[in-house]
């Protein structure tokens, strides 16, 4: 199995990302918010192990999910939902970029503003539909 290493801009969190690797970018509010612009994150198909959990500070962003940074440095780096298992990594913090290769997907990009765009073909889904994925079709629900 391929793994891949990460840390953050001082080097107290590491991880190692274990299998195939995928990239999102996530343009809902709270990710703009949490880091300051569109997410752009990392799934590994066969997960991913925090090397120096005590150095991440967690915090919940949801009922469902939780983000979690580092205590020291504050780089933002995971987002966890608990119950399901997934748990995603800021792609700016893996080691070797080359092995990322290209845009999977953009998501919630019914919450993305008008100030940016993306260039490319990746598929483009909103929120409403991200949900769906993890829970089967909702009634309305954000
Ligand atoms: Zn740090
Ligand atoms: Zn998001």
């Amino acid at each position: 199995m391929s793994t891949q290493t990460g840390h953050c801009l001082c080097g107290a969190v590491a991880y190692r990302g274990k299998g195939g690797l995928h990239m999102h970018v996530c343009h809902c509010s709270n990710c703009r918010r949490w880091t300051g612009s569109p997410a752009m994150t990392l799934t590994f198909d066969d997960g991913m192990d925090i090397l120096t959990p005590d150095n991440v500070r967690w915090y919940g962003s949801s009922d469902w999910a939780e983000r979690g940074s580092c205590a020291t440095c504050g780089s933002t780096l995971f987002y966890r939902m608990p119950d399901s298992g997934y748990i995603n990594v800021s792609a700016g913090s893996l080691d070797d970029q080359s092995a990322i290769d290209g845009i999977a997907e953009h998501i919630f990009v019914d919450e993305k503003p008008l100030h940016y765009d993306f260039a490319g073909e990746a598929p483009r889904i909103t929120g409403a539909e991200v949900f769906e994925r993890f829970t089967g079709p909702q009634d309305g629900q954000s």
